[in-house]
């Protein structure tokens, strides 16, 4: 089958769709923003300056770091303790940025996501950069959007759902500086491939979302 990319904004529902999408064809799936968001964590635990890629990148080699696939999410196992929700935490998000302009990070976590993929041989992958950077000859490429207040919506049930205090308000602002930063970072930064193709999810059900996208991928 080869390589599926879904990227998208914080919130247009990559994650979710990417998993069903990846269950329905029988692939293996890999979320990237768990990457960059359980570096982030390591380097806060260590109190590390968050600018300095070369010492968390230092940190990184000796850290053992599991992505392990369960049910509708991916388990993040850091030194073998599972961090799947603190990664997700709105303080790791909000930190997040740091590492994903490291262009000495971000070339160690692409060739962990091309290992992947190579080790698999058939994936469904999601992030910013999937079609653009890391799997430019991908068979299938989609670009998802949504507008913001729905993306803030769907963060804000997901966050209350875990049991986070959070403020619909406070995490439309936070998307739309994450927006902002991931648009304008010099490397892997978010935007549509010129061979994506993109859909708008707001006004979509995930099932109905999942259908187009099984469709494009049999035609
Ligand atoms: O998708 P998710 O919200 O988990 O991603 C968290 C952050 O990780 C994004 O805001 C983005 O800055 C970064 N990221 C990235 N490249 C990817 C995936 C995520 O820079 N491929």
């Amino acid at each position: 089958m080869g390589i599926i990319t879904i990227d998208g904004p914080a919130g247009s529902g990559k994650s979710t769709i990417s998993k069903l999408v990846a269950k329905e064809l029988g692939l293996s799936f890999l979320d990237t923003g768990a990457m960059y968001r359980a570096l982030t964590l390591i380097a806060m635990n260590e109190g590390l300056d968050l600018e300095d890629s070369a010492k968390i990148k230092e940190l990184f080699d000796k850290t053992e770091l599991k992505f392990i696939p369960k049910d509708d999410t991916t388990l993040v196992e850091i030194n073998g303790v599972d961090c799947s929700d603190l990664i997700r935490s709105q303080r790791v998000t909000a930190n997040v940025r740091f590492i994903a302009s490291s262009p000495l990070l971000r070339a160690s976590l692409v060739e962990l996501q091309r290992q992947f993929a190579k080790e698999q041989g058939s994936i469904v992958t999601e992030g910013r950069d999937q079609g653009t950077v890391v799997f430019p000859d991908a068979q299938v490429k989609i670009y998802l959007n949504a507008d913001v207040d729905q993306r803030a919506i769907r963060r804000f049930k997901e966050l209350q759902a875990r049991g986070e205090k959070c403020d619909l308000q406070e995490i439309k602002d936070a998307i739309i500086a994450r927006d902002f930063s991931d648009e304008n970072r010099e490397v892997g930064s978010l935007k549509k491939a010129d061979d994506a193709i993109e859909i708008d999810t707001s006004a979509m059900s995930i099932e109905d979302v999942v259908s187009v996208i099984l469709q494009i991928v049999r035609e």
